[in-house]
């Protein structure tokens, strides 16, 4: 067909659609909105900002300020609607979000080459181009058909275990074991607690405090999903018995196995990152970071992501899309935005961004580029189609997902010499690939 379809006019399937018309491709994109509204969504704009009004962090000491300057330069519309909405919030780029809005659904509905279509799609389209970027609240049916196409790997509901970067563990107090001595050794290290530490480690968690559920997330906790505060208010020994059990890791230390572990394990091939397993919560960011540096070994734990548990429906991307964020199994869908498993508002239209690149070229007949891997948009791609499919949670953009600096660098140096070697790498890359 002569256009490429994309559901959803979102943060990315804006942006999407933006770099598609951008290269001359004609493109309908459909929003549901305003004859039907997720749970979250209220305003009948384009682009809404459902919670926060926050893009988070502004400068290159945060990831997500790099992967924002990096759309920048990609002459990104999220980004130029920001930069002209923004309103004053200290370190972040926070902006008014009817104004924002507004900016985004002006662009897209005026321009030539895109047809907004005010329309719910419940079945997907039978041939053509088609980027997917219905979001995390995508609506009943389109999930349902989602589900028989992914052979069931959507999932409704996140649960992030905390991450931790592997350089602010105190690695004296932390032994590396896999249970039984299965598996590789060093995949998982373990922090021991003894009774008293564990029974003040019970007591915070009883007493923490949590974030209240909204109405439409109230569930039932499925199995093997339990949030630890939760496993620590059903009895004493519970935690010691699930995700705390110590039996088969001995404390090379003291040849015996303590009295509680908390594992932590490898989040990425590079081992900088490590998720604390089995630890989803939720408790407030402030009282995770308080209750979980009272265990042993994470008293100066940098979280490169806090706990969450919540609505959201996403895919099983290592498993199911290829770099290009295209379907393995039917090349022709393309995924993006919040339901491949990036997290957050600029991570989404980053996605978008790349889901509009890799459309492009596909209808042009030519390779889709691919970011480098030493730039934010490349981290982020990354951990989405080559992390363990096994434990796939979303993620946001962080410094943990680059691969590391060579040779040994000062800490307080290290994300600037990250963020001017991904710049360096995105400048070159625009000249090659996207000119
Ligand atoms: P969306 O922006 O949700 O866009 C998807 C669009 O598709 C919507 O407009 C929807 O109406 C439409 N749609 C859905 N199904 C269909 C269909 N079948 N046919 C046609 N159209 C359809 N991130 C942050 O960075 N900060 C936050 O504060 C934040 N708060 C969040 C709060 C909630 C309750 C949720 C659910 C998510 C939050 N997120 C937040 C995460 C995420 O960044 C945002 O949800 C972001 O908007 C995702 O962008 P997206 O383009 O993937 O999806």
């Amino acid at each position: 067909s002569d256009h490429i379809t994309i559901i959803g006019a979102g943060l990315a399937g804006c942006e999407a659609a933006w770099q598609l018309a951008g290269q001359g491709v004609q493109v309908r994109l459909y929003e549901m909105k305003p004859h039907r509204f997720s749970a979250a969504h209220s305003s009948p704009g384009l682009a809404e900002l459902v919670c926060s009004n926050s893009l988070r962090g502004a400068d290159l000491a945060n990831a997500v300020g790099l992967l924002k300057e990096e759309l920048r330069r990609c002459a990104s519309l999220v980004m130029q609607a920001a930069d002209a909405t923004r309103v004053p919030a200290g370190g972040a780029l926070a902006v008014d979000r009817g104004q924002f809005s507004a900016y985004i659904t002006e662009k897209i509905a005026s321009h030539p080459l895109i047809e907004l279509v005010r329309e719910e799609i419940v079945e997907l389209p039978a041939d053509g181009l088609v980027i997917v970027a219905s979001g995390p609240l995508t609506s009943d049916d389109l999930a349902a058909r989602l589900a028989r196409l992914t052979g069931d790997r959507l999932y409704f509901y996140d649960a992030v275990a905390p991450i931790v970067t592997a350089e602010s563990l105190d690695h004296s107090k932390i032994y590396a074991a896999s249970r039984y001595g299965k598996g590789d050794g060093d995949d998982y290290l373990n922090c021991p607690l003894n009774q008293p530490e564990y029974e003040a480690f019970l007591a915070a968690l009883r007493s923490a405090e949590k974030v209240a559920p909204r109405e439409f997330e109230k569930v039932v906790h499925f199995e093997g999903c339990m949030p630890i505060e939760e496993m620590a208010a059903r009895g004493d020994d519970t935690l010691r018995f699930g995700p705390m059990k110590p039996v088969g890791l001995p404390d090379p230390a003291t040849g015996e196995e303590p009295w509680a572990v908390v594992q932590l394990r490898s989040e990425n091939r590079e081992k900088t990152l490590y998720n604390l397993v089995g630890f989803q919560t939720k408790m407030t960011w402030p009282e995770q970071r308080r209750v979980l540096r009272m265990i042993p070994g994470l008293e100066r734990a940098d979280f490169a992501r806090l706990g969450v548990m919540h609505r959201n429906t996403f895919i099983n991307a290592p498993q199911l899309l290829l770099p290009t964020q295209q379907l393995r199994t039917e090349p022709r869908l393309i995924f993006s935005g919040q339901i491949t498993g990036v997290e957050g508002y600029v991570e989404s239209a980053a996605s978008g961004f790349l889901a509009g690149l890799t459309a492009a070229a596909l209808a042009r007949g030519s390779e889709p580029p691919l970011p480098p891997r030493e730039t934010a948009l490349g981290a982020l791609i990354h951990h989405l189609t080559a992390s363990d499919s096994r434990h796939f949670q979303p993620m946001n953009v962080n410094y943990g997902l680059f691969p590391p600096l060579e040779g040994r660098i000062k800490k307080k140096d290290r994300k600037p010499l990250l963020a001017e070697r991904a710049l360096a790498a995105l400048d070159k890359w625009r000249a090659e690939a996207l000119s």
